[in-house]
Order: structure tokens, then sequence, then C-alpha cells
């Protein structure tokens, strides 16, 4: 007797069900791109207990007939595509007619449409895939669909499901990415009666942004727009340097405003960091791609959360340049990849500094920064002088010149409301310590409280556009900060992190140039690697030669090191590798290379680099600087921190009451 049967339906829309319906957010995904692909203005989305037990998503798009409203439920029914020469070029986000099915074989579902036009509307009820009831019912034109008790015939997946709180979380945010990819579209979201979004019709993402971000976490974020129209135009946001995460949950990608996920797109995001963000950490993203249909290819995967490219690398490329460019834009980076100092001049800083050999050991003052004190440091900085301002210009739009965008972001505006915000905020400061602990001082002592975040409002990072070449330092502030002052204002420079940028730098064109320089120790320095040390050590180990070192594998885990890069103290050697080897993630070698490389020299610049708490000379001080404006991000640290802040001259005369 046989034993192979064809399912019923029902158990192969549960089998199915089983790779689109994951959880409540999934049920909603699909729905709401019916609603979108419907060609709704506005969707409302209601849910309660998380969506298990109820999501309501009512739209006002083009609606159904009755025989639709029933072909609907059917699997493998749509009306998006007719044949598989359509699949070639998907311009809705459904196509599989898998959704409703799904959906209805593992819930209560309740469907009222409406066609225009066409009379009365549809209710059509289905619970666990039987149809149960058809008849009129009224309803505006769009479409309705009521899902209750999602999993009730499914206990297994019911089991999966996380709290309420978990749930909720998930369709927030599903709601939310929708509501940013669609923003001609209005969205409303209630969650258990009370209402969680609300975004009316905006005319494009900045407006959209807006209303459900609101203006802080914009200027926080760089604007992205590039790419290629004919294969891929690249737009959105991308946070600056400074706001890191250690994970990629914060990049939401959208390829023709389907919301997916991406590894390519994720590493190409990446690699438009590079030298700005250390390994390991990621940026903030929210990166729309509009590529021509036919270069892209959605039927990759039941739940349609993933796309592939007909040409990946390329795509790649225009993602990673675009962020590039805004990040150039914005003063972090310039936009080109190349070396900014020619390597000759490098290698002859690294050779004045070998020539001291042992002294140059000395941890409290690395070689480089042992320049003469008295003239070859001026003609020095006079036989390479620093590029003309032009040079950190970078060709696209700066900031300021942002396409203007409609109220409330207006950019004057914006800023007389900030400043009175902030003056409310001083006074309400003033109140607040007066009230606690300044209640027995003085009058005069309590009027000159400065606002409680006036530090960190009025000394600013700044932008690498906005430094000339005639910054001039005056000394030091706790043997840490070098103060400057330029065209306008004060600055503060931070010693480490500025001579940390000039190392990176300087060991990543070395290194690309193969002339890294190496120093012999007089005698090995042995270490103990731990078991996951030793392996990272064996993948690592090439590359670290590439930069100058010479280590040797001794008997079981023993590691020697026979010579490190120049300007390295031997004291720091130990440590630095010790570092890597902890943090540098062996799988990820080959797939990022570069990234890897640039850890290293961020971990060999931080360890060579001067530290905090060292006096310097007038002319080390104005050799870092000199050094600092050639660097190809003269405003940012290898680990992402800002390297100069700036006091404002209008900032200074404001605090002085002359203006
Ligand atoms: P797909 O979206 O892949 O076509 P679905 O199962 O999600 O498959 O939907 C089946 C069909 O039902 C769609 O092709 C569409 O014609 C119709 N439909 C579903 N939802 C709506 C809606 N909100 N408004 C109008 N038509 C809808
Ligand atoms: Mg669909």
């Amino acid at each position: 007797m046989s034993i192979i049967r064809v399912l019923a339906d029902h158990v192969a829309n549960q089998i199915a069900a089983g790779e689109v319906v994951e959880r409540p957010a999934s049920v909603a995904k699909e729905l709401v791109e019916n609603s979108i692909d419907a060609g709704a203005t506005r969707i409302s989305i209601e849910i309660e207990g998380g969506g298990r037990r109820l999501l309501k998503i009512s739209d006002d798009g083009t609606g159904m007939i009755r025989d639709d409203a029933i072909l609907a439920f059917e699997r493998h029914a749509t009306s998006k595509i007719r044949n598989s020469d359509d699949l070639a070029a998907i311009g809705t986000l459904g196509f599989r007619g898998e959704a409703l099915a799904s959906i209805a074989s593992v819930a209560k579902v309740e469907l009222v449409t409406s066609l225009e036009g066409s009379g009365t509307g549809t209710r059509v009820t289905i619970e666990g895939g039987r149809m149960r009831n058809v008849k009129d019912a009224a309803h505006p034109r769009g479409t309705t669909i009521i899902v209750r008790d999602l999993f009730f015939n499914v206990p297994a997946r019911r089991k999966f499901l996380r709290s309420e709180a978990t749930e909720t979380f998930h369709l927030t945010n599903l709601v939310t990415h929708y509501a940013l990819a669609q923003p001609e579209i209005a969205f409303t979201l209630v969650n258990n009666g009370r209402e969680v979004v609300r975004a009316v019709a905006a005319k494009d993402l900045r407006e959209r942004a807006y209303q459900i971000f609101g203006s802080e976490f914009l200027e926080n974020l760089l604007e992205v727009n590039g790419g290629h129209p004919q294969l891929a135009r690249v737009s959105g946001f991308v946070s600056a340097p400074r706001d890191r995460r250690t994970t990629r949950d914060s990049q939401y990608l959208f390829v023709n405003r389907r919301f997916v996920r991406d590894r390519m797109i994720n590493r190409a995001l990446s690699e438009g960091y590079r030298s700005i963000l250390p390994y390991g950490v990621y940026p903030a993203a929210l990166l729309f791609i509009e590529s021509p249909l036919e270069e892209v290819d959605v039927n990759v995967h039941p739940a349609k959360t993933e796309v592939r490219f007909r040409r990946q690398a390329a795509v790649a490329d225009a993602v990673r340049e675009a962020v590039r460019a805004a990040l150039a834009s914005a003063g972090y980076a310039r936009p080109d990849e190349r070396p900014v100092q020619p390597v000759e001049e490098l290698s002859q800083s690294v050779a004045a500094g070998s020539t001291h050999q042992v002294e140059y050991r000395v941890p409290s003052a690395p070689a480089e920064l042992n320049v003469p004190a008295t003239a070859p440091a001026k003609g020095e900085i006079e036989s390479n002088p620093v590029q003309p301002r032009i040079d950190f210009v970078p060709p696209t739009l700066p900031k300021d010149d942002w396409p203007p965008v409609s109220s409330p972001i207006e950019a004057t505006g914006d800023e007389i409301a900030h400043d009175i915000e902030e003056m409310f905020r001083a006074t309400q400061a003033e109140r607040e310590l007066r009230s606690e602990s300044y209640l027995g001082e003085p009058a005069a002592a309590r009027a000159t409280l400065p606002p409680l975040n006036s530090a960190q409002k009025i000394a600013r990072e700044v932008t690498a556009e906005s430094l000339g070449s005639n910054i001039r330092p005056l000394g030091q502030l706790e043997e840490s900060f070098i103060i400057a002052t330029d065209d306008e204002g004060l600055l503060l420079i931070d010693q480490h992190v500025a001579h940390e940028r000039v190392l990176f730098d300087k060991y990543r064109a070395l290194e690309a140039e193969r002339r890294t320089e190496s120093q012999q120790l007089l005698v090995p320095e042995t270490f103990d690697l731990t078991p996951a040390q030793a392996v990272v050590f064996d993948a690592l180990a090439p590359e670290l030669e590439h930069y100058g070192f010479e280590l040797m594998k001794l008997s079981g885990r023993t590691v020697a090191i026979k010579s490190t890069p120049a300007d390295l103290p031997a004291s720091e050697a130990r440590n630095m590798l010790a570092e890597l080897l902890d943090t540098v993630d062996p799988e990820k070698k080959n797939s990022a290379r570069d990234t890897l490389r640039d850890e290293i020299a961020a971990s060999l610049a931080c360890h060579a680099a001067i530290k905090v708490n060292m006096p310097l000379a007038p002319e080390k001080m104005r050799w870092l600087i000199d050094r600092l404006l050639q660097t190809s991000s003269p405003t940012t640290c290898p680990h992402g921190r800002p390297v100069i802040l700036r006091l404002k001259m209008r900032d200074i005369l404001k605090g002085f009451h002359r203006i």
C-alpha cells in the first residue's frame, strides 16, 4: 500500500505558516505590506495582548470585491504577479500569495473589505484555515483585517512567544520601520487602547523621522545621499562616530522600501566607517537603497526579509561610498581613501626615530615626539607646509546647505528655540542648585553659577573643514590637553588621541606600502598565551608581522617578541598583543582583512601615542598639531572619539555679556 499522501490544504498552510508567521509582528508585517500594496494613504494598527489576543489593521486602499475577498485566503492566490516572467521585476511588497492563507490557518481571522463603486462590502470569517462565514457588510473603501488568538490551534508555537512586552516591542518596531519607509502614508498604532505612534502624511523621510524620533535624534545623525541611479541610489541617515553601538541592532536597511536584513550591506556600512570606528563597534543607520527592479531578486526568503542583488559588489561599493561621503561632508573623514601623507615623508620621521634605539624605549617619551627642540622642527613645518585649507573641504554639500526642511526643524527658528530652551534650563538648574546645596551662599556666588550643561554645549566638537592652518598652541591644561587658538576661537586638543590619529595614519600608510620598520629588542620578551589567545595568534601573526612585529612561537603556548614596530615602546608591546588577541575575532579575518589591519593599526597607535599627564615642549605641540592637520581625519581618533573641542569666539563674547 502506498504510504505517501498529499497533505490537506490546511495542513500545508500551517506548514507554510511556520515560515511566514513567526510571531505577531510577522503577521503585522504581512498585513501592513498588503495595505501598502493596495495603495493605502492611511494605515491604522491596533493591538492587544502583544498582538496575540488581537491584531487589527485597517487601510483606505483599493479594497476587494466579494470573490477576491474569498480567493485571497487560498494558498498561492495573488493579484500581484501572473507568471514566472513577473518574478524578474517585482514592484510590490507581496507576490507569493501565501500570507493570508498562512495567517488564517493559525488564527481566527475576520476580513471586511469594500471596493469603491461595487455596492456593499463583504465580511469573510475564517478560523484555523476553515471558512466560517461570508456575508455583506458595510465598510468604507478599503480593508480591515482582524486577527484574533494567534496560534490558538498550534500550542507548540504559542510556547515560543515571548512576554507581552517583548512582542509589543517587536510590533512597535515594525510599525516604526514601515512608517519610515513610507513617509507619505499616515500611520497610527494603538496598543491596549493607548496610541503609541501617530504619524500624519509627511513629505519626505526627514520630516517623517522628525515625527517619529524628534529633533534631537535628527541632530545627531548625518544625512546620506549618494549611489548611482542605474544601480543603487543610497539615502537615509547614519550616526556620527561618537555614537557607538556594540551590536548592529540599530541598523535598519530598506531595499526598494522593503525592510530587509543584509549582511553584505551591513558590512559595506561598516566599511564606510573604516578607520573612524574600531572593529566591533557599529554605527546606527537608517539606509534606503533604491535599485531598478530587475537588479534585485526578492524571492529569496519566505518572509521576504532577504534580497539578492545581481551586482552585489557594486551595490556594496555604492553604500560604502555614500556613507563615506556623508561622514566626509560632516567633517569626519575625507571622501577618498588614499593615505594623505606621502610615504617618503613618513618613513623619514620613522628613520629619525630609529636612530635612538634604546632611549627610544623610555615609555614616557615616544621617539616621534623627540623632535629637536630648535630650528629643525620649524624647518620641518615649512618644508611640509600644511595643506591648504581648501583640502579639507569635501566636494559634497556642507551640512548647513542641506535642503530646507519644513517646520518645526527650520534652522534659524530652531536655533533661537534652542537658545531660549538653554536659558530656561540654566535658570532652572540654578534654582535647583540654590534650593539644595547653595541655600546659605551669598547672593554673588549664586548669581555666577553656570548652567549645568554649559560645558557640554559651549565647547563643541569641530569639523575638519573648520580647521585652518593657523592654529597656535599656547600651553597645556593638566599636562593632557593642548590649549590653542585659531581664527574661530579657543581650541582644546586631547594630546593622546591627536597623536593616536597621527600614528594610526602613519602605520596604515606604511603597511599599505609594505614599508613598516621594526626595532629589534636586545632581549626578546616572552609571554604565555591563553588557549583562546593561541587560536587567534595563529591567524593574527602574519598580519602583525606586516606591521613590523617579529614573533616566534616557542614550545607550547609561549611566544617570543623579537622585534616590535617602530615607535612602540617595548613595555607596551605585550599589553598591546594581549589586548588584540582578546578582542579580535579570528573568524572574521578573511572577510574583513582591511578592518583587521585597521584594528591592529589603531591598537598600535593607542599604545605608542603619548599619554595624558605628560608635559610637552612648545615645539612638540606645534609638531603634533601640524601632523594632525595632515591626517585623513584630524577631528576624530581611530576609535571615534573627538580630538579637538572648540570654544567659539561668539560664545566667549556671549559669556562676558559683550554681545
Ligand atoms: P500577496 O500579498 O503575496 O499577493 P497575500 O496572501 O498577502 O498574498 O494576499 C493575497 C491577495 O489578497 C493580494 O494579492 C491582494 O490582491 C489581496 N489583498 C490582501 N490584502 C489586501 C488589502 N489590504 N487590500 C486590498 N487587497 C488585499
Ligand atoms: Mg501579502
